[in-house]
């Protein structure tokens, strides 16, 4: 049968080759010396050929598993929670990455890079993240509707807020509730 036109440049006839292809994911490579490819001997284009790469395939898939695994490792060593945890507790609170960062006073993306494994949270954000799976009613401490009605909440610098969020969501906790006095 004809060889197949680029769709590209709609010029040359594109033709199989093996080129080595790299995959990088979590900070890891792979390197797959064998991938085959339709290339175009005008425009360089290159495209996967459906069916041709099954084993490479499977090779990627198992190389990402292990990352995945090292990463866990790492984190666990650390002390820290994985990304999959991470993610459940997110999860626990019904809110979508990018609500549940601006939520907790970071970033809309923070949430997707500490799921994906881009990111290490910091010690501060692991330890309030453990203490909001504890104690999930705590979360209203971070509604936006409070702002502003529980006393003086100054924007500080993203540490420092999560570190006042913290303390303020202690409070009830390890305090006796004084019904008088000044705030
Ligand atoms: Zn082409």
């Amino acid at each position: 049968m004809p060889a197949p036109i680029c769709p590209n440049c709609a010029r040359g006839e594109l033709r199989t080759e093996r080129i080595e292809k790299t995959f990088r994911y979590k900070g890891q490579v792979l390197a797959i010396p064998d991938f085959v490819v339709a290339a175009c001997p005008e425009c360089d284009e290159t495209y996967v050929v459906p069916g041709e790469n099954d084993e490479a395939l499977d090779r990627l898939r198992a190389f990402q598993k292990e990352a995945d695994a090292a990463l866990d490792r790492q984190r666990e060593a650390e002390g820290l929670l994985t990304p999959a945890q991470i993610k459940a507790i997110r999860k626990q609170f019904g809110r979508t990455q990018s609500r549940f960062s601006l939520l907790l006073g970071m970033g809309a993306k923070t949430f997707a890079r500490y799921e994906a494994g881009m990111v290490a949270q910091s010690r501060t954000m692991d330890h309030l993240l453990r203490i909001l799976h504890g104690h999930p009613e705590l979360i209203v401490e971070f509604e936006p509707e409070r702002k502003g009605t529980g006393g003086k909440r100054k924007s500080k610098s993203r540490p420092e807020a999560e570190l006042a969020h913290l303390a303020q969501a202690l409070k009830p906790l390890t305090q006796e509730v004084q019904a008088e006095g000044k705030v």
